[in-house]
């Protein structure tokens, strides 16, 4: 049996959203309710979240996450409960729902960016059959922005007509494309994105250790503070080091070019990172010791030492860490980039 403290866990609220959430649920939860804040912040599980609690049919702390309705929640299939989202944006939810407009097999439905007048006419004639359960019924729309204008017309229609036991959820991340007729229906609940701290501490425990706290400031801010998209960026283009280190063992024969072009897709303190454990595996072969980061390269770097004058890489080590102290707002990180990589193929003439 799962325990409460397990269900706990199983919250699909980010940790700083447990405030807000419990602030929302205080008081009586409206029929249309508008959450409205920026992208990647985790406004779509908080919604999800939300419908979670209106749909839980313990007595007791909500969501319970052990009576039926939260398990059906879980699993994605619990008949009150209505998602309405853009073919293409399905693979954010944490389940497979089944319960949208019948959709044929077509490519172009599949990918949709759009939710189309046939998503909402499904929404709208299920709830005309009644709740499965009895209780509540929730409709959780996506991001709102996307419904087609036919879409939003439709809607509106219901909004105009609230029946007692019907939710709508609304999320968006543009409130000021919203029609107004929708937003004076809704009550405009305002999602900030987290602070700083909180954000940089959950991050950590998603990422390898590598994503030391000062990498992640430098991506928080990059993203403007949002950390799915920092989770995003770097799930989709992780940095390819063998990129740097192919040039790097060139020594002085170096061509920059390959490694300043990362920085279209990566920070530079991501690179000087790379470069930094590249050095570090160069000092521990001048001191006889065996490489730590790179032991396929470790055969190269000894002969190269032979070659390089020691004190200036000593000093090309310690400036490199005050470039990486630095690199957090960089003005000009193809200028910083191109100086370290100089300094160090003058290490070997
Ligand atoms: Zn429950």
């Amino acid at each position: 049996m799962t325990t409460r403290s397990a269900i706990q866990e199983e919250s699909y609220l980010y940790p700083w959203q447990k405030g807000l959430f419990h602030e929302l649920t205080q008081h009586q939860i409206p029929h249309s309710l508008l959450l409205f804040g920026q992208k990647d912040i985790g406004k779509l599980k908080f919604g999800l979240e939300l419908a979670n609690y209106l749909l839980c049919e313990s007595s007791d702390q909500k969501p319970c996450g052990v009576c039926e309705a939260c398990h059906w929640i879980k699993q994605g299939s619990h008949p009150d409960l209505f998602i309405v989202l853009p073919q293409n944006l399905r693979h954010l939810l944490p389940f497979e729902i089944e319960n949208d407009a019948d959709l044929d097999d077509a490519d172009e439905k599949k990918q949709s960016k759009v939710i189309r007048i046939e998503q909402i006419r499904h929404v709208i004639s299920s709830n005309e059959l009644g709740s499965y359960r009895g209780g509540k019924r929730v409709v959780l729309i996506y991001p709102i922005e996307s419904m087609q204008i036919e879409a939003a017309n439709c809607l509106l229609k219901t909004l105009e007509e609230p029946s007692s036991k019907l939710h709508f959820i609304l999320i968006t991340h543009q409130l000021e494309r919203i029609l107004p007729t929708i937003r004076s229906r809704c009550l405009l609940f305002s999602m900030p994105k987290p602070p700083v701290n909180e954000a940089i501490s959950w991050l950590s425990t998603q990422l390898p250790d590598r994503w030391t706290t000062p990498l992640l400031a430098q991506r928080l801010s990059l993203h403007s503070g949002a950390p799915l998209k920092v989770m995003a960026s770097i799930n989709d283009k992780a940095l390819d080091e063998s990129i740097i280190t192919n040039q790097l063992a060139k020594f002085k024969s170096l061509h920059t070019g390959e490694i300043i072009d990362l920085l279209s897709q990566h920070s530079i303190l991501e690179i000087l990172n790379c470069i930094l454990k590249w050095s570090f595996d160069m000092n521990l072969v001048l001191f006889g010791q065996q490489v730590r980061y790179f032991p396929q390269f470790e055969a190269k770097m000894k002969s190269s030492c032979l070659a390089m004058n020691k004190i200036h890489f000593q000093q090309f080590l310690s400036s490199l860490k005050d470039d990486l102290r630095l690199a957090n707002h960089p003005l000009f990180p193809k200028v910083q980039l191109e100086a370290v990589l100089m300094k160090y193929t003058q290490l070997f003439k």
